[in-house]
């Protein structure tokens, strides 16, 4: 087949700080899925556009050139609305697992495709295979059949789903060009558009443990992803949360689907709570429904029996054991005052370590692994109490654990620390 362009001039286009024309934007996408456009050439392309940028209507095009790589879903055989979440991705960022339980028992369908875990955050897909018999995959026809029975599903997403992102984000991670906010935005929307929902919310993190290290950069990539889902046209909201401090008090797979069922259980830390509840009124309020108080959802067992019926529609057992680690240790106080500080990434590197998470793609995860946090900014503490447990399964890795949670807090007089709000901002169309 005769190429229409060539990659050298498309590239010289960003170089020199120009738009890339749409058929060439077209063009670069679908010859880069194909194979034509090689990784180099790609690489450099991204890089331009890190040092350079993109318009709003040239990275609208290149966000639809990438979801046409693929297929978009059907959710037209659904008959409730639907509702969608993304979190930017934190530390202990367990929010889905009972947030998606919780819109269906406010009568929307929460069609949710996710990943797996790779680096210091963990995935949503590795908590929930925690749970025994839980499985990711589905067919299209049970995908939609249990969005229709139950309201809710968490899986896998196909193949088939933006494969242009899919080979695009594996060489981003190699090349020092994932932190580009226009391919960020571009990389999250592509997949949830092409998912389909009705509405979105996008919990975009910031601080130590997120991508977006400081608040403008967030709000810029909350303004840029909220313009791309508008223009597909779904109803897409974003909040700013802040992941300076890790969410709840588990990072770590089984641990934190334990903390999620005490959240159903109408337990659970408060700054969980506060999230889940948030996200959830955005969620339903971006399908029409403002009659439902998802606090009391929550609080009283109604997205606790979605969950139950979530999990066994996908060959889980709610009921069953969640797997332990075989080996703690615990890191105590060493002084007495306030814990004014608790650094979202070093918890995060903490886990991975203790093996949570997976250092490459085909690694396997430690089910049981993880950091308990017995402690949370603003607690007193006395020296020699515990303040962080860790769960491994090969004792082995304390030491490197310990050493990412050196210098990880901070522990002062009580007026040396003012609470920190969870939600920062909001960003809307
Ligand atoms: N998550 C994605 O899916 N893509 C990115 O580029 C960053 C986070």
């Amino acid at each position: 087949m005769t190429e229409p362009f060539d990659a050298v001039s498309v590239i010289r286009t960003k170089r020199d700080r120009g738009r890339i024309p749409d058929a060439e934007i077209d063009w670069v996408i679908d010859a880069y899925t194909r194979g034509v456009v090689a990784d180099e050439q790609m690489s450099a392309l991204a890089m331009a556009i890190l040092l350079n940028g993109m318009q709003p209507a040239e990275l609208s095009r290149w966000t639809d050139a990438m979801i046409a790589s693929g297929e978009r879903l059907d959710l037209s055989g659904v008959h409730r609305p639907t509702t969608d979440k993304h979190s930017t991705g934190g530390v202990g960022d367990k929010i889905t697992l009972a947030l998606a339980p919780l819109v269906a028992a406010c009568g929307a369908a929460v069609p949710q495709l996710s990943g797996r875990g790779l680096g210091h955050t963990g995935g949503t897909l590795d908590k929930l295979e925690s749970i025994p018999g839980w499985r990711a995959e589905l067919s299209n026809t049970d995908f939609i059949n249990q969005l229709n029975s139950v309201g809710a599903v968490v899986c896998a997403a196909g193949d088939g789903l933006a494969p242009a992102d899919k080979k695009l984000y594996a060489l981003r991670d190699v090349t020092g060009t994932v932190e580009a906010i226009p391919l960020i935005a571009s990389s999250i929307m592509s997949k949830k558009i092409a998912e389909g929902a009705s509405a979105l919310v996008l919990d975009v993190k910031v601080g130590t443990g997120a991508f977006m290290k400081n608040l403008a950069d967030a709000r810029t990539l909350a303004e840029t992803m909220v313009a791309l889902g508008t223009a597909a046209g779904s109803h897409t909201v974003a909040l700013l949360t802040d992941m300076n401090t890790p969410l709840g008090r588990t990072a770590g797979n089984a641990l934190e689907v334990a903390e999620s069922v005490e959240v159903l259980a109408g337990g659970g830390p408060p700054d969980v709570i506060e999230l889940t509840v948030s996200l959830a009124i955005e969620m339903l309020a971006g399908v029409g429904i403002t009659d439902i108080d998802p606090a009391a959802a929550l609080a009283d067992g109604r997205a606790m029996d979605v969950w139950r019926a979530m999990i066994a529609a996908q060959g889980g057992d709610p009921d069953a054991a969640l797997p332990v680690a075989t080996d703690k240790q615990v890191l105590s106080a060493p002084s007495t005052g306030t814990l004014t500080r608790l650094d979202a990434y070093a918890v995060g590197v903490a886990a991975w370590r203790l093996g949570a998470g997976r250092a490459r793609k085909e690694d396997p995860v430690s089910a049981g692994a993880g950091v308990v946090m017995l402690a949370k900014p603003g607690d007193t503490v006395t020296a020699g109490q515990p303040l962080l447990e860790l769960h491994t399964d090969d004792t082995g890795r304390f030491e490197r654990a310990l050493q990412a949670l050196d210098g990880a807090f901070d522990i002062g007089p009580a007026d040396g620390y003012s609470a920190q709000p969870l939600l920062l901002g909001r960003v809307t169309a």
